[in-house]
């Protein structure tokens, strides 16, 4: 997959450093990767007065701005200067598709070195909410998911998270998007990708997005959620962070026989670990985890499952949870789908009169390949 079409597996035995091009690698160093303090130090190695570090956060975080002509309070010379090694172009717009009357927008992106991501920016009537992705691809290999299917291609560096994000802020700002000029309220780390495999660069970018403007973009830590597999040491660690972020731990099923297969990093980690160290998340940051729970017809839909996963949940958690319910939706190459909505509202019920607090999610952007689990990024 990193590889260009001219290599043969000769070559590349005989001489793996020299031939393995072209190089797939992290974008060079952005404004959005470095603290104030660094974007201080950075200016002054360039011989730049300190005082313009302020001003390209000003224009990055609070102007939403990546165009060097609107930076017109910086004298031209310095501008180019500090432009081209503060702000290389990071992310470029390959395609956007819409869904729900323009409500729901993907947009696929390339990066510096031809890597593909996606991102999607949902509006509600009270809110609007950007799915972000942490890596292009996954690890995972969760075989319901299409991101999982296609593999890890590489991590994103912390600039190329935050600037997904500083761009769908631009977008609700200006007014594109049907209902007129808004602001983007919510992050959600359930784009591609695992965000606690790629743990430093996803916790600087949570710092960038939450700073107030001009360190950061200045939305709130209540209103970013990180959603993982369940790496335990991770979350723990992330707890420690003391931030106020939102945990989303991906489930799918209360039992680890099934959750092996479901979500391979459970051999790792088991379901009695995952949800211990959730618990450590929720009394750290006096916030409820969200269980998310992919329903897949005859898979893990069964109630017997329903009240496992509120006893479980329960023990563990108290009433320190709420679980999402996602209908499946369908990704290529698998045979499985949704439950019927009958045994969905029976599920449902049953978590809730086990004594969890259960909702089903409103699916989103199915039809341009934009829901949860959809996300395979193809040029
Ligand atoms: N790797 C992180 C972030 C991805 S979030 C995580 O797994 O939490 C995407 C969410 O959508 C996860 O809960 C994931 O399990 C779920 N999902 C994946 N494929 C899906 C599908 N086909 N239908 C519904 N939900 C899916």
């Amino acid at each position: 997959m990193l590889v260009g079409a001219w290599d043969t597996g000769q070559v590349m035995t005989a001489l793996p450093l020299v031939f393995d091009a072209p190089k797939r690698g992290l974008p060079p160093r952005h404004l959005a990767d470095l603290s104030v303090a660094e974007r201080a130090a950075a200016v002054a190695e360039l011989g730049e007065k300190p005082f313009r570090a302020k001003q390209l956060s000003n224009h990055y975080f609070s102007r939403l701005t990546v165009d060097p002509a609107d930076m017109t309070d910086i004298p031209a010379a310095s501008r180019s200067r500090l432009v081209e090694s503060l702000m290389p172009t990071l992310l470029t717009e390959v395609r956007a598709l819409e869904a729900d009357r323009g409500a729901t927008r993907k947009t696929l992106w390339r990066a510096h070195d031809g890597t593909l991501l996606e991102s999607v920016l949902m509006r509600y009537p009270d809110r609007a909410t950007l799915c972000i992705s942490s890596q292009a691809g996954c690890g995972m290999a969760c075989p319901f998911c299409a991101t999982g299917q296609g593999g890890l291609d590489r991590n994103l560096s912390t600039a190329e998270i935050v600037d997904q994000v500083r761009s769908a802020a631009a977008v609700m700002r200006d007014g594109t998007m049907p209902g007129g000029p808004g602001r983007l309220s919510n992050i959600v780390f359930m784009g591609m990708g695992e965000p606690l495999a790629n743990y430093k660069r996803v916790v600087a970018a949570v710092r960038r997005i939450t700073d107030p403007a001009p360190g950061g973009l200045g939305i709130g830590q209540r209103s970013v959620t990180v959603s993982t597999v369940g790496l335990a040491p991770a979350i723990r660690k992330l707890a420690d962070e003391k931030m106020q972020v939102r945990l989303a731990v991906s489930l799918h099923t209360p039992d680890d026989e099934l959750r092996d297969t479901l979500v391979p990093v459970n051999n790792r980690w088991s379901v009695d670990e995952v949800l211990s160290a959730a618990r450590y998340y929720a009394d750290t940051s006096g916030r409820r985890v969200s269980i998310e729970y992919a329903l897949i017809r005859d898979i893990n839909d069964q109630p017997w499952r329903a009240e496992l996963l509120a006893k479980r949940l329960r023990q563990h958690l108290g009433q320190l949870v709420h679980v999402n319910v996602i209908p499946l939706n369908p990704t290529p190459g698998s045979k499985w789908d949704a439950s019927p909505k009958p045994v969905e509202r029976e599920f449902v019920r049953l978590v809730n009169a086990g004594g969890v607090a259960c909702t089903v999610r409103d699916t989103r952007g199915q039809d341009i390949a934009a829901a949860c689990g959809q996300l395979a990024a193809e040029g």
